[in-house]
């Protein structure tokens, strides 16, 4: 962008602006003073940064005027702007399917899970002892959730198989944003994300390949906690944020040992919560069975009921 002055005085403004996904790989050079001078980075959007993108994609579309962007950008957390944008134009398709002159909220809720989680595979028959293996699954997610208070409420939970392999979905929605969680957080999350296989171990004794993507993302946060924020103590700030090459096998075995030991400790837990609750899981997981996608609110309803 360049602008040149009417009056001879007052020197040309040359203006380079440039932008990168990959500041990682950048050559110093560019970055030396006098060269790229000012940094702006740009973070995942928040809770009102969510809003307020998904707000200005709404304008292309024709949407219903009941429309809650602030459950949306609560059920978004993490999610960048392109995957926003995304949402919408995926509620617009599934309003022009449904031949719909406009887009609703339950248009834009399905969307969330066809961006995270993939579109729903109609064609995917699941014998009956998957469908049934899959719902003790979820609700062993969604049961521990909200049997610990600190959780996000379960808003949904399904099991019609997505496109990107997943068998079942849970959907819980934050009350607020979190991006600094604490470690009774850090926890809770971790013994929800071992719920689905403590239920398949409590009921079935045995445990299937569904549960793999939990594992991996339950060790993942137990790693971040232990490397990244130092919990347990032991570990305070010394490791550094990259994690990795900083330090001696020795420590190397001890981090390893401390996330086991978490998964351990919440995998148990998650099992005592299933177990002392057995018969609401059985209630529930039959529920689901017979309709297959349900919401938070029947779930709570069969959960509080005596
Ligand atoms: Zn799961």
């Amino acid at each position: 962008i360049y602008t040149l002055s009417l009056h001879d005085a007052l020197p040309i403004c040359v203006i380079i602006l440039a932008a990168t996904n990959r500041p990682d790989v950048l050559d110093p050079a560019l970055l030396r003073p006098g060269r790229f001078d000012r940094q702006v980075r740009m973070e995942l959007p928040d809770l009102q940064g969510r809003i307020d993108i998904l707000k200005v994609h709404a304008k292309k579309y024709k949407l219903a005027a009941n429309i809650d962007f602030n459950l949306i950008a609560r059920a978004t957390a993490g999610a960048s702007g392109a995957q926003l944008a995304n949402i919408l134009n995926e509620g617009a398709l599934r309003a022009v399917r449904l031949n719909k002159s406009e887009i609703s909220q339950a248009d834009l809720e399905e969307s969330i899970e066809v961006v995270i989680a993939g579109a729903q595979k109609k064609n995917a028959i699941m014998s009956e002892a998957e469908k049934k293996i899959v719902s003790y699954h979820e609700i062993g997610h969604a049961l521990v959730a909200a049997k610990q208070s600190i959780s996000a409420p379960v808003h949904k939970i399904t099991i019609v198989p997505r496109t990107s392999g997943a068998l079942g979905y849970t959907m819980q929605v934050d009350t607020e944003d979190k991006v600094l969680i604490s470690k009774a957080d850090a926890l809770n999350r971790i013994t929800t994300l071992c719920g689905g296989r403590a239920a398949e171990e409590v009921v079935f004794n045995e445990i299937t390949t569904g549960a793999a993507n939990d594992i991996e993302q339950a060790t993942q946060m137990a790693r971040n906690m232990v490397v990244k924020y130092g919990m347990p103590e032991e570990f305070g700030g010394y490791l550094g944020e990259s994690g990795q090459a900083t330090y001696s096998a020795d420590t190397a075995r001890r981090v390893d040992e401390a996330v086991l030991s978490i998964i351990k400790e919440c995998q148990q837990n998650a099992r005592e919560l299933l177990k002392a609750n057995e018969p609401k899981l059985h209630e529930l997981a039959d529920y689901l069975i017979e309709k297959e996608t349900i919401t938070g609110e029947e779930f709570m309803t069969i959960l509080n009921a005596d």
